[in-house]
């Protein structure tokens, strides 16, 4: 049976989540945005980590919410009608934790976890991405060799975010000198291991209270225990697919989000804007073009919320994650940029709500496989 009630938790979480952006994250995100990615405020991280917000899959017994996919998507648009940047430390932290969930050993999930649920901030990191593998995970170079007890990896990861704050990351690496997607594997690394260094915060056009670098690995030695989901050929692959599969899905979520946000700046001021001694809502072409908006971003809430839906009964998902992650993304696009036009010329001053949500929603057509990908691997299930 389908149904669009949300359950009596979800409205509560949506509601207390509301709350905490209107009062704490939406005063403060243009100054945040406006500071740039070198300083990493962590007053937001802090803000969620008080609520326990920071990891909210994390099951209860390791001290998290234990949110199923669907209420931590409501949550991520809420956070990211706020602020992007701070939604997508959230998914970070998601992403990082995922395959730890999924396929962790007790131990791993006894020792990394509860981290990511205490109330002072903590973050995590998913290294995948390489200077020479971004759309091709296939090329990933990064080595772990096999040394009795220990791996010892070597390579470097770029664009990973959290890097400068995370207190641990989940890397990939290949376990054999013939690096193929069967090679993969997923290793649990403390960001205090001798070897493992971030490089300099990256400067981005958006998203900017998220940070971003590089992670320089030399010869970093982890334990045989902190692999994640087994040493079977092909088990890293399989770890990362099931990783990007839900990941898509939230990435929609942050779309959604900043559509929304961007949608009610402009509607605000297609009524309050006077042109010709009415509002200019009252003609066609504005609001036509809200109607179009307004349609576009339900659309992309209810694809997000169906790939949520088959998440949370593991059923296949694959498709519905792409699709609501592209077709999403692509939303926000086209939503921001109209409500710049929207606002006329106050829509194209710098440092204001319609800037940021346009420099915001142009990343997520890149992150989490870009949409060409997702075109790829929705053409390939057809
Ligand atoms: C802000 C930000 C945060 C990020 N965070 C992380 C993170 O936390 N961890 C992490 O591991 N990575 C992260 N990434 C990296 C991100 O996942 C990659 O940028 C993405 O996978 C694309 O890789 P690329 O940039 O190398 O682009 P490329 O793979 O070089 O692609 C360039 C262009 O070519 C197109 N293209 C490539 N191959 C094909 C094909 N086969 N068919 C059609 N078109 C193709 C792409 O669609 C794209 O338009 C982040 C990136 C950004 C910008």
């Amino acid at each position: 049976m389908i149904s669009f009630d949300l359950t009596r938790e979800q409205r509560r979480i949506v509601e207390k989540t509301r709350d905490l952006v209107r009062e704490e994250i939406l005063p403060r995100s243009l100054e945040i945005d406006a500071q740039g990615d070198e300083r990493f405020d962590w007053s937001f991280a802090a803000l969620l980590a008080k609520h326990n917000l920071l990891c909210p899959t994390i099951p209860k017994e390791y001290g998290g919410l234990g949110l199923n996919h669907l209420t931590t998507a409501l949550l991520i648009e809420e956070i990211a009608l706020g602020c992007a940047g701070v939604a997508t430390v959230l998914n970070a932290n998601i992403h990082a934790a995922s395959p730890i969930v999924l396929a962790g050993t007790r131990e791993q999930k006894e020792a990394f976890l509860p981290l990511l649920t205490t109330s002072e901030p903590v973050l995590a990191a998913f290294a995948l991405t390489e200077p020479e593998a971004g759309s091709d995970v296939g090329a990933i170079s990064s080595l772990a060799e096999s040394d009795g007890d220990e791996y010892v990896i070597t390579g470097s990861k770029d664009y990973v975010l959290n890097a400068s704050v995370a207190s641990f990351f989940t890397v990939f690496a290949c376990v054999t000198p013939i690096r193929n997607r069967a090679s993969l594997r997923a290793f649990i690394i403390p960001a205090s291991a001798p070897g493992l260094s971030p490089g300099t915060v990256k400067n981005k056009i958006g998203i900017r209270y998220a940070n971003t670098s590089e992670v320089f690995l030399d010869q970093v030695r982890v334990s045989v225990d902190n692999m994640v989901g087994g040493n079977r050929s092909g088990s890293g692959y399989l770890l990362l697919t099931q990783t990007l599969d839900r990941g898509r899905a939230l990435v929609g979520a942050v779309a959604v989000g900043i559509a929304q946000a961007a949608y009610n700046l402009a509607l605000n001021h297609a009524r309050t804007r006077i042109q010709f001694g009415k509002p200019i809502m009252k003609n066609q072409a504005v609001s036509f073009a809200l109607a179009e908006m307004a349609t576009k971003i339900e659309l992309a809430r209810l694809m997000t919320w169906k790939a949520c839906w088959l998440i949370d009964r593991d059923h296949d998902h694959t498709a519905a994650s792409s699709m609501a992650k592209w077709y999403g993304s692509d939303v926000a696009l086209e939503v921001t940029s109209k409500a710049v036009e929207i606002l006329g010329a106050s829509g194209y001053m710098a440092n204001t709500f319609a800037d940021k949500y346009f420099r915001d929603a142009r990343v997520l057509a890149t992150v989490e496989g870009t949409n060409n990908i997702q075109k790829a691997i929705i053409a390939s299930l057809l």
